[in-house]
């Protein structure tokens, strides 16, 4: 990320932005966030991201997971209570979901969701913290996986492709997988970035876009733990299959 470069946001239209390779592609939508093109162009998702505007948006009262979460599936057309998100304790549980078992709840002691099923809308909440979505586009599957540091040191991400593996027969050459806007190395002294970069490349992913678009560096489009020391503030990650 070239400190700086990354233009507001202005207006509720899609801009463009000045950012590096992968994040130049993304768009901030209507409702304030983004798409990746490596995802977006796959016809069989639905994706996005948060800028720290749609949490603004909403009524205070309304900012706890359950509500975020849903407010979020309504944004990606999610079926009514369609939604699962994990509790995020920085651990490397993964959770296999679907529509039959674990809908509109959150899934303790999880930080990687995987599913093969449409129109359940995974969510995961970050801030600062990357959040990384894997597609397989052979098999249908999907992950989303909340990894910081101490689930980059558990190797979290690794532990979810080997679940994708194990019960969808996933090859993970096949995958593509979007790293978020998250913390970078000019603000933290863990390269994140550089650690799920090698990561997914040792589990053999075949394509990786890491946005390399830190959040405590762009005030205006993100919430950043470190920077605002301890915002309740979050960016959420919405995954879905849709066909
Ligand atoms: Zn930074």
């Amino acid at each position: 990320m070239r400190a700086g470069k990354l233009q507001r946001v202005r207006g509720m239209r899609a801009h463009a932005m000045s950012m590096t390779r992968g994040a130049m592609r993304a768009r901030v939508s209507a409702m304030n966030w983004m798409e990746f093109e490596p995802l977006k162009k796959a016809g069989w998702l639905r994706h996005c991201f948060t800028t720290r505007r749609f949490m603004e948006s909403c009524d205070p009262e309304k900012r706890g997971r359950r509500d975020m979460a849903q407010l979020l599936s309504k944004e990606l057309c999610a079926p009514p209570q369609a939604v699962v998100w994990g509790e995020q304790v920085h651990g490397r549980g993964v959770a296999v979901v679907g529509h039959s078992r674990e809908t509109y709840r959150e899934i303790p002691a999880v930080d990687a969701l995987i599913c093969a099923e449409t129109g359940v809308c995974l969510v995961a909440f970050g801030a600062d913290c990357p959040l990384v979505y894997i597609a397989d586009p052979a098999h249908r599957v999907i992950a989303l996986i909340h990894s910081g540091r101490r689930g980059c040191e558990g190797r979290v991400v690794t532990a979810g492709i080997n679940e994708m593996t194990r019960s969808f027969m996933t090859e993970p050459a096949e995958c593509v997988a979007v790293i978020s806007p998250s913390i970078g190395p000019c603000c933290y002294p863990v390269d994140l970035w550089a650690s799920l970069d090698r990561e997914l490349k040792d589990a053999g992913v075949g394509s990786v876009e890491n946005q390399r678009s830190c959040t405590a560096c762009h005030e205006r489009l993100y919430y950043s733990y470190r920077r605002e020391r301890g915002t309740h503030g979050r960016m959420l990650a919405g995954f879905m299959i849709v066909s």
